[in-house]
Protein backbone atom coordinates (compact mmCIF):
# COMPACT_ATOMS: atom_id res chain seq x y z
CA UNK A 1 0.00 0.00 0.00
CA UNK A 2 1.22 3.53 -1.03
CA UNK A 3 -0.03 6.65 0.56
CA UNK A 4 2.43 9.09 -1.52
CA UNK A 5 1.77 11.69 -3.83
CA UNK A 6 3.59 10.35 -7.30
CA UNK A 7 6.58 12.43 -8.04
CA UNK A 8 3.73 14.31 -11.08
CA UNK A 9 1.03 14.70 -8.53
CA UNK A 10 3.57 16.32 -6.48
CA UNK A 11 5.03 18.66 -9.01
CA UNK A 12 1.39 19.77 -9.90
CA UNK A 13 0.15 20.44 -6.24
CA UNK A 14 3.01 22.50 -5.79
CA UNK A 15 2.70 24.46 -8.41
CA UNK A 16 -0.99 25.32 -7.86
CA UNK A 17 -0.11 26.04 -4.36
CA UNK A 18 3.12 28.34 -5.62
CA UNK A 19 0.13 30.22 -8.22
CA UNK A 20 -2.68 29.97 -5.40
CA UNK A 21 -0.10 32.27 -2.76
CA UNK A 22 1.53 34.14 -5.09
CA UNK A 23 -1.53 35.36 -7.65
CA UNK A 24 -4.63 34.65 -5.36
CA UNK A 25 -4.17 35.14 -2.27
CA UNK A 26 -3.10 38.82 -1.70
CA UNK A 27 -6.37 39.43 -3.44
CA UNK A 28 -8.28 37.93 -0.15
CA UNK A 29 -7.98 41.80 1.55
CA UNK A 30 -9.39 43.19 -1.48
CA UNK A 31 -12.24 40.62 -2.23
CA UNK A 32 -13.49 40.97 1.74
CA UNK A 33 -13.29 44.89 1.13
CA UNK A 34 -15.28 44.68 -1.78
CA UNK A 35 -17.65 41.54 -0.29
CA UNK A 36 -18.62 43.60 2.91
CA UNK A 37 -19.43 46.63 0.50
CA UNK A 38 -21.85 44.03 -1.03
CA UNK A 39 -19.82 43.72 -4.15
CA UNK A 40 -18.88 40.64 -5.94
CA UNK A 41 -15.52 40.33 -4.73
CA UNK A 42 -14.18 39.38 -8.16
CA UNK A 43 -15.75 40.80 -11.53
CA UNK A 44 -16.01 38.91 -14.33
CA UNK A 45 -12.96 40.38 -16.46
CA UNK A 46 -10.92 40.30 -13.43
CA UNK A 47 -11.23 36.34 -12.72
CA UNK A 48 -10.74 35.98 -16.53
CA UNK A 49 -7.42 37.73 -16.23
CA UNK A 50 -6.29 35.76 -13.55
CA UNK A 51 -7.42 32.45 -15.52
CA UNK A 52 -5.35 33.85 -18.22
CA UNK A 53 -2.39 34.04 -15.92
CA UNK A 54 -2.70 30.71 -14.96
CA UNK A 55 -3.07 29.64 -18.31
CA UNK A 56 0.55 30.56 -18.89
CA UNK A 57 1.26 28.55 -15.40
CA UNK A 58 -0.26 25.53 -17.73
CA UNK A 59 -3.25 25.16 -15.91
CA UNK A 60 -6.28 25.16 -17.80
CA UNK A 61 -9.08 23.24 -18.49
CA UNK A 62 -8.56 20.84 -15.60
CA UNK A 63 -11.45 18.28 -16.35
CA UNK A 64 -11.68 19.28 -20.07
CA UNK A 65 -10.53 16.54 -22.79
CA UNK A 66 -7.21 17.70 -24.47
CA UNK A 67 -8.95 17.99 -27.75
CA UNK A 68 -10.78 20.73 -26.60
CA UNK A 69 -7.30 22.34 -25.30
CA UNK A 70 -7.89 20.86 -21.73
CA UNK A 71 -5.73 18.47 -19.28
CA UNK A 72 -7.59 15.97 -18.98
CA UNK A 73 -6.40 15.36 -15.71
CA UNK A 74 -7.47 12.07 -13.70
CA UNK A 75 -10.12 13.29 -10.89
CA UNK A 76 -7.05 12.13 -8.17
CA UNK A 77 -5.30 14.94 -9.36
CA UNK A 78 -7.83 17.22 -10.11
CA UNK A 79 -9.28 16.79 -6.13
CA UNK A 80 -5.60 17.62 -5.06
CA UNK A 81 -5.72 20.71 -7.16
CA UNK A 82 -9.23 21.94 -5.64
CA UNK A 83 -7.78 21.12 -2.06
CA UNK A 84 -5.21 24.18 -3.01
CA UNK A 85 -7.90 26.56 -4.11
CA UNK A 86 -10.08 25.64 -1.02
CA UNK A 87 -7.13 27.38 0.66
CA UNK A 88 -8.10 30.54 -0.41
CA UNK A 89 -11.05 32.12 -0.21
CA UNK A 90 -11.34 34.33 -3.20
CA UNK A 91 -14.09 33.27 -5.29
CA UNK A 92 -11.20 32.06 -8.39
CA UNK A 93 -11.19 28.68 -10.50
CA UNK A 94 -9.24 27.61 -13.24
CA UNK A 95 -10.42 28.36 -16.70
CA UNK A 96 -10.61 25.88 -19.76
CA UNK A 97 -13.88 24.22 -18.14
CA UNK A 98 -17.33 23.54 -19.11
CA UNK A 99 -20.60 21.31 -17.17
CA UNK A 100 -19.75 17.89 -17.83
CA UNK A 101 -22.71 16.89 -19.34
CA UNK A 102 -22.04 19.42 -22.17
CA UNK A 103 -19.69 17.42 -23.59
CA UNK A 104 -23.08 15.21 -24.70
CA UNK A 105 -23.39 17.90 -27.06
CA UNK A 106 -24.18 17.37 -30.70
CA UNK A 107 -21.51 19.19 -33.38
CA UNK A 108 -23.59 21.99 -33.73
CA UNK A 109 -23.90 22.64 -29.73
CA UNK A 110 -20.65 22.30 -29.31
CA UNK A 111 -19.76 25.13 -31.47
CA UNK A 112 -22.55 27.32 -30.12
CA UNK A 113 -22.50 26.15 -26.38
CA UNK A 114 -19.61 24.14 -25.27
CA UNK A 115 -16.75 25.11 -26.84
CA UNK A 116 -17.73 29.48 -26.02
CA UNK A 117 -18.14 28.01 -22.36
CA UNK A 118 -14.50 26.20 -22.54
CA UNK A 119 -13.22 29.49 -24.09
CA UNK A 120 -14.75 31.76 -20.97
CA UNK A 121 -16.87 33.67 -23.99
CA UNK A 122 -20.19 32.25 -22.18
CA UNK A 123 -21.32 31.44 -18.52
CA UNK A 124 -23.61 28.72 -18.05
CA UNK A 125 -25.63 27.65 -15.62
CA UNK A 126 -27.49 24.20 -14.43
CA UNK A 127 -30.99 24.36 -13.59
CA UNK A 128 -32.59 21.29 -12.32
CA UNK A 129 -33.68 22.27 -8.68
CA UNK A 130 -37.26 24.13 -8.40
CA UNK A 131 -38.95 25.66 -5.57
CA UNK A 132 -41.11 21.75 -5.13
CA UNK A 133 -38.54 19.87 -6.13
CA UNK A 134 -35.07 19.71 -4.65
CA UNK A 135 -33.84 16.89 -2.72
CA UNK A 136 -36.82 14.82 -4.36
CA UNK A 137 -35.38 16.24 -8.08
CA UNK A 138 -37.76 13.20 -9.83
CA UNK A 139 -40.63 15.30 -8.78
CA UNK A 140 -39.67 18.13 -11.09
CA UNK A 141 -42.70 20.19 -13.01
CA UNK A 142 -40.84 22.64 -15.38
CA UNK A 143 -42.92 21.39 -18.45
CA UNK A 144 -41.80 21.24 -22.35
CA UNK A 145 -44.44 20.71 -24.42
CA UNK A 146 -43.57 20.14 -27.97
CA UNK A 147 -45.28 22.53 -30.67
CA UNK A 148 -43.50 21.36 -34.35
CA UNK A 149 -39.91 22.17 -34.18
CA UNK A 150 -40.09 23.97 -31.03
CA UNK A 151 -40.79 23.10 -27.52
CA UNK A 152 -42.35 25.65 -25.43
CA UNK A 153 -40.88 26.06 -21.58
CA UNK A 154 -43.27 26.95 -18.62
CA UNK A 155 -42.23 26.95 -14.82
CA UNK A 156 -39.43 27.91 -12.59
CA UNK A 157 -36.25 26.80 -11.32
CA UNK A 158 -34.59 27.77 -8.35
CA UNK A 159 -31.23 28.57 -6.32
CA UNK A 160 -29.49 28.21 -9.59
CA UNK A 161 -25.93 28.83 -9.08
CA UNK A 162 -24.72 31.64 -11.55
CA UNK A 163 -28.20 32.26 -12.84
CA UNK A 164 -28.41 35.68 -12.96
CA UNK A 165 -24.82 35.79 -15.15
CA UNK A 166 -25.27 32.98 -17.27
CA UNK A 167 -26.11 33.79 -21.32
CA UNK A 168 -27.40 30.02 -21.26
CA UNK A 169 -29.25 27.54 -19.03
CA UNK A 170 -28.97 24.01 -19.13
CA UNK A 171 -32.64 22.51 -18.08
CA UNK A 172 -34.14 19.66 -16.89
CA UNK A 173 -37.58 19.71 -18.36
CA UNK A 174 -40.46 17.26 -17.93
CA UNK A 175 -41.25 15.85 -21.68
CA UNK A 176 -43.78 13.27 -20.50
CA UNK A 177 -45.59 13.41 -17.23
CA UNK A 178 -46.66 9.89 -17.30
CA UNK A 179 -43.33 8.23 -17.68
CA UNK A 180 -41.95 10.29 -14.49
CA UNK A 181 -38.80 11.80 -14.81
CA UNK A 182 -36.52 8.96 -13.24
CA UNK A 183 -38.15 6.85 -16.14
CA UNK A 184 -37.58 8.62 -19.24
CA UNK A 185 -39.66 11.42 -18.96
CA UNK A 186 -37.34 14.49 -18.51
CA UNK A 187 -35.13 15.98 -21.08
CA UNK A 188 -32.77 18.80 -20.85
CA UNK A 189 -32.46 21.79 -22.97
CA UNK A 190 -29.60 24.38 -23.58
CA UNK A 191 -31.55 27.32 -23.21
CA UNK A 192 -30.21 31.09 -24.49
CA UNK A 193 -31.08 33.56 -22.09
CA UNK A 194 -32.53 35.78 -24.87
CA UNK A 195 -34.77 33.04 -25.93
CA UNK A 196 -36.98 34.60 -23.18
CA UNK A 197 -36.21 33.47 -19.63
CA UNK A 198 -35.53 35.59 -16.87
CA UNK A 199 -33.62 35.58 -13.62
CA UNK A 200 -34.05 36.84 -9.98
CA UNK A 201 -31.28 37.08 -7.79
CA UNK A 202 -32.06 35.14 -4.40
CA UNK A 203 -29.95 36.44 -1.11
CA UNK A 204 -28.26 33.86 1.18
CA UNK A 205 -25.80 34.02 4.08
CA UNK A 206 -23.20 33.18 1.59
CA UNK A 207 -21.56 35.53 -0.89
CA UNK A 208 -22.61 36.02 -4.24
CA UNK A 209 -25.69 34.02 -4.63
CA UNK A 210 -28.29 31.86 -6.92
CA UNK A 211 -30.88 32.94 -8.49
CA UNK A 212 -34.14 31.80 -9.38
CA UNK A 213 -35.19 30.78 -13.14
CA UNK A 214 -38.45 31.91 -14.85
CA UNK A 215 -40.22 30.81 -17.90
CA UNK A 216 -42.85 31.64 -19.71
CA UNK A 217 -43.83 30.42 -22.83
CA UNK A 218 -39.77 29.88 -23.95
CA UNK A 219 -39.42 28.85 -27.21
CA UNK A 220 -36.81 26.63 -27.69
CA UNK A 221 -35.59 24.79 -30.94
CA UNK A 222 -35.60 21.01 -30.96
CA UNK A 223 -32.33 20.89 -32.03
CA UNK A 224 -31.43 22.25 -28.14
CA UNK A 225 -31.85 19.24 -26.82
CA UNK A 226 -29.11 17.85 -25.00
CA UNK A 227 -28.35 14.19 -25.35
CA UNK A 228 -31.89 12.16 -26.32
CA UNK A 229 -35.28 13.13 -25.07
CA UNK A 230 -36.03 10.98 -21.68
CA UNK A 231 -32.18 11.47 -21.12
CA UNK A 232 -32.33 14.63 -18.69
CA UNK A 233 -32.62 13.29 -15.42
CA UNK A 234 -29.50 10.89 -16.14
CA UNK A 235 -27.70 13.75 -17.65
CA UNK A 236 -28.88 15.68 -14.13
CA UNK A 237 -27.18 12.48 -12.14
CA UNK A 238 -24.02 13.14 -13.89
CA UNK A 239 -23.52 16.75 -13.71
CA UNK A 240 -23.71 16.34 -9.71
CA UNK A 241 -21.92 13.27 -9.88
CA UNK A 242 -19.20 15.38 -10.28
CA UNK A 243 -19.32 18.11 -7.34
CA UNK A 244 -19.42 15.01 -5.12
CA UNK A 245 -15.48 14.85 -5.06
CA UNK A 246 -14.87 18.64 -5.95
CA UNK A 247 -16.39 19.94 -3.00
CA UNK A 248 -15.19 18.02 -0.61
CA UNK A 249 -11.97 18.28 -1.81
CA UNK A 250 -12.17 22.13 -1.79
CA UNK A 251 -13.60 21.94 1.45
CA UNK A 252 -10.18 19.83 2.57
CA UNK A 253 -8.27 23.40 1.56
CA UNK A 254 -10.15 25.83 3.45
CA UNK A 255 -9.88 23.24 6.91
CA UNK A 256 -6.41 23.22 6.60
CA UNK A 257 -6.19 26.88 6.00
CA UNK A 258 -8.45 27.59 8.79
CA UNK A 259 -6.67 25.36 11.24
CA UNK A 260 -3.29 26.71 10.64
CA UNK A 261 -4.56 30.17 11.27
CA UNK A 262 -5.92 28.73 14.70
CA UNK A 263 -2.27 26.91 15.72
CA UNK A 264 -1.04 30.35 14.87
CA UNK A 265 -3.17 32.36 17.34
CA UNK A 266 -2.60 29.42 19.87
CA UNK A 267 0.73 29.65 19.83
CA UNK A 268 0.51 33.49 20.03
CA UNK A 269 -2.72 35.04 21.84
CA UNK A 270 -1.82 35.09 25.62
CA UNK A 271 -4.28 34.71 28.86
CA UNK A 272 -3.35 34.35 32.28
CA UNK A 273 0.39 35.14 31.55
CA UNK A 274 0.67 31.93 28.74
CA UNK A 275 -0.62 31.35 25.33
CA UNK A 276 -3.96 29.71 25.21
CA UNK A 277 -2.63 26.11 23.32
CA UNK A 278 -0.86 25.65 26.45
CA UNK A 279 -4.47 24.85 27.81
CA UNK A 280 -5.65 21.04 26.98
CA UNK A 281 -9.24 22.69 25.59
CA UNK A 282 -7.51 24.47 22.86
CA UNK A 283 -5.34 21.30 22.09
CA UNK A 284 -8.10 19.34 21.97
CA UNK A 285 -10.03 21.41 19.37
CA UNK A 286 -6.73 21.37 17.19
CA UNK A 287 -6.29 17.43 17.61
CA UNK A 288 -9.74 16.54 16.46
CA UNK A 289 -9.73 19.21 13.74
CA UNK A 290 -6.49 17.64 12.21
CA UNK A 291 -7.51 13.75 12.75
CA UNK A 292 -10.86 14.61 11.10
CA UNK A 293 -9.24 16.48 8.60
CA UNK A 294 -6.97 13.71 7.42
CA UNK A 295 -9.99 11.13 7.86
CA UNK A 296 -12.24 13.21 5.60
CA UNK A 297 -8.85 13.83 3.15
CA UNK A 298 -8.26 10.19 2.71
CA UNK A 299 -11.96 9.27 1.85
CA UNK A 300 -11.69 12.01 -0.39
CA UNK A 301 -9.04 10.75 -2.42
CA UNK A 302 -10.54 7.54 -2.05
CA UNK A 303 -13.87 8.52 -3.65
CA UNK A 304 -11.42 10.40 -6.29
CA UNK A 305 -8.99 7.28 -7.08
CA UNK A 306 -12.56 5.04 -7.64
CA UNK A 307 -13.55 7.70 -10.66
CA UNK A 308 -10.27 6.97 -11.90
CA UNK A 309 -10.39 3.30 -11.65
CA UNK A 310 -13.21 3.15 -13.53
CA UNK A 311 -15.10 1.65 -10.98
CA UNK A 312 -18.74 2.92 -9.41
CA UNK A 313 -17.81 6.00 -7.66
CA UNK A 314 -21.05 6.80 -6.13
CA UNK A 315 -20.99 5.15 -2.72
CA UNK A 316 -17.46 6.38 -2.00
CA UNK A 317 -18.17 10.12 -3.22
CA UNK A 318 -21.35 10.15 -1.07
CA UNK A 319 -19.36 9.16 2.09
CA UNK A 320 -16.88 11.46 0.96
CA UNK A 321 -19.42 14.29 0.29
CA UNK A 322 -21.02 13.99 3.67
CA UNK A 323 -17.75 13.66 5.96
CA UNK A 324 -16.18 16.73 4.37
CA UNK A 325 -19.35 18.54 4.63
CA UNK A 326 -19.40 18.09 8.04
CA UNK A 327 -15.74 18.36 8.31
CA UNK A 328 -15.46 21.05 7.34
CA UNK A 329 -18.25 22.89 9.60
CA UNK A 330 -16.90 21.35 12.33
CA UNK A 331 -13.37 22.71 11.86
CA UNK A 332 -14.11 26.45 10.94
CA UNK A 333 -16.56 26.34 14.15
CA UNK A 334 -13.78 25.42 16.12
CA UNK A 335 -11.54 27.78 14.55
CA UNK A 336 -13.81 30.24 15.02
CA UNK A 337 -13.91 29.69 18.67
CA UNK A 338 -10.35 29.50 19.16
CA UNK A 339 -9.97 32.99 18.18
CA UNK A 340 -12.64 34.47 20.61
CA UNK A 341 -14.56 37.73 19.63
CA UNK A 342 -12.29 38.47 16.90
CA UNK A 343 -13.38 35.19 15.25
CA UNK A 344 -16.82 36.70 15.44
CA UNK A 345 -15.71 40.32 13.66
CA UNK A 346 -15.41 40.76 10.24
CA UNK A 347 -12.33 41.85 10.61
CA UNK A 348 -11.12 38.34 9.85
CA UNK A 349 -12.52 35.99 6.93
CA UNK A 350 -13.31 33.12 9.73
CA UNK A 351 -16.73 34.36 9.89
CA UNK A 352 -17.14 34.32 6.00
CA UNK A 353 -15.99 30.79 5.80
CA UNK A 354 -18.49 29.62 8.69
CA UNK A 355 -21.28 30.80 6.31
CA UNK A 356 -19.63 29.74 3.40
CA UNK A 357 -18.93 25.98 4.56
CA UNK A 358 -22.48 25.60 5.77
CA UNK A 359 -23.85 25.03 2.02
CA UNK A 360 -21.96 22.19 1.47
CA UNK A 361 -23.80 20.24 3.63
CA UNK A 362 -27.20 21.46 1.84
CA UNK A 363 -26.23 21.91 -2.19
CA UNK A 364 -25.52 19.27 -4.78
CA UNK A 365 -26.98 16.54 -2.06
CA UNK A 366 -27.72 17.43 1.33
CA UNK A 367 -26.30 15.71 4.13
CA UNK A 368 -29.27 13.45 4.44
CA UNK A 369 -29.28 12.46 1.21
CA UNK A 370 -26.05 11.09 1.13
CA UNK A 371 -27.19 8.87 3.82
CA UNK A 372 -30.06 7.77 2.20
CA UNK A 373 -27.51 6.25 -0.55
CA UNK A 374 -25.02 5.20 1.73
CA UNK A 375 -27.28 3.13 3.41
CA UNK A 376 -29.67 1.97 0.69
CA UNK A 377 -26.32 0.66 -1.02
CA UNK A 378 -25.95 -1.47 2.13
CA UNK A 379 -29.26 -2.41 3.10
CA UNK A 380 -30.29 -3.23 -0.62
CA UNK A 381 -26.75 -5.30 -1.37
CA UNK A 382 -24.99 -3.05 -3.76
CA UNK A 383 -22.20 -2.53 -1.84
CA UNK A 384 -20.14 -4.35 0.71
CA UNK A 385 -18.79 -3.15 3.89
CA UNK A 386 -15.30 -2.19 3.19
CA UNK A 387 -15.73 -1.37 -0.04
CA UNK A 388 -13.16 -2.19 -2.94
CA UNK A 389 -11.13 -4.17 -0.02
CA UNK A 390 -13.98 -6.08 0.47
C1 LIG B 1 -26.43 28.34 -2.87
C2 LIG B 1 -27.12 27.21 -3.57
C3 LIG B 1 -26.70 26.87 -4.86
C4 LIG B 1 -27.38 25.86 -5.56
N1 LIG B 1 -27.03 25.61 -6.88
C5 LIG B 1 -27.83 24.80 -7.63
C6 LIG B 1 -27.65 24.70 -9.05
O1 LIG B 1 -26.73 25.30 -9.62
N2 LIG B 1 -28.52 23.96 -9.76
C7 LIG B 1 -29.55 23.28 -9.18
O2 LIG B 1 -30.32 22.63 -9.90
N3 LIG B 1 -29.76 23.34 -7.83
C8 LIG B 1 -28.93 24.09 -7.04
N4 LIG B 1 -29.14 24.19 -5.68
C9 LIG B 1 -30.25 23.46 -5.08
C10 LIG B 1 -29.79 22.40 -4.08
O3 LIG B 1 -29.25 21.31 -4.76
C11 LIG B 1 -31.01 22.03 -3.22
O4 LIG B 1 -31.26 23.14 -2.37
C12 LIG B 1 -30.79 20.79 -2.40
O5 LIG B 1 -30.75 19.66 -3.24
C13 LIG B 1 -31.88 20.58 -1.34
O6 LIG B 1 -33.15 20.72 -1.88
P1 LIG B 1 -34.23 21.65 -1.14
O7 LIG B 1 -33.56 22.95 -0.88
O8 LIG B 1 -35.46 21.67 -1.97
O9 LIG B 1 -34.51 20.96 0.23
P2 LIG B 1 -35.59 19.80 0.49
O10 LIG B 1 -35.43 18.74 -0.55
O11 LIG B 1 -36.93 20.42 0.65
O12 LIG B 1 -35.10 19.24 1.87
C14 LIG B 1 -35.36 19.91 3.12
C15 LIG B 1 -34.73 19.09 4.23
O13 LIG B 1 -35.35 17.80 4.30
C16 LIG B 1 -34.37 16.81 4.15
N5 LIG B 1 -34.97 15.68 3.44
C17 LIG B 1 -35.63 15.71 2.27
N6 LIG B 1 -36.03 14.49 1.92
C18 LIG B 1 -35.61 13.66 2.90
C19 LIG B 1 -35.69 12.27 3.11
N7 LIG B 1 -36.27 11.44 2.22
N8 LIG B 1 -35.14 11.76 4.22
C20 LIG B 1 -34.53 12.56 5.12
N9 LIG B 1 -34.41 13.88 4.98
C21 LIG B 1 -34.94 14.43 3.88
C22 LIG B 1 -33.23 17.45 3.36
O14 LIG B 1 -32.02 16.75 3.54
C23 LIG B 1 -33.23 18.82 3.98
O15 LIG B 1 -32.58 18.79 5.21
C24 LIG B 1 -28.43 25.14 -4.93
C25 LIG B 1 -28.79 25.45 -3.61
C26 LIG B 1 -28.16 26.47 -2.94
C27 LIG B 1 -28.61 26.79 -1.54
Amino acid sequence: MDFALSDEERAIRDTVRTFVTREVMPLEAEVLRRERAHQPGLDRSELRELQLKAKKFGFWGLATPEEYGGMALPAVMQSLIWTELGRSFVPFRFGGEADNILFHATEEQKREFLIPTIEGERISCFAITEPGAGSDAANIKLRARRDGDEWVLDGEKTFITNGNDADFAIVVAVTDPEKGARRGGATAFLVDRAMGWRSEFIQTMGEGGPASLIFDGVRVPHRNILGEIGQGFTLGMEWIGKGRYTIPSHAIGIAERVLQMAIDHANTRETFGAPIGTNQAIQWMIADSETELEAARWLILRSAWTVDQGLDPRHASSMGKLYGAGMVNRVVDRVLQIHGGMGYTRELPIERWYRQVRLYRIFEGTDEMQRLIISRDLLRGYTKIGGHLA
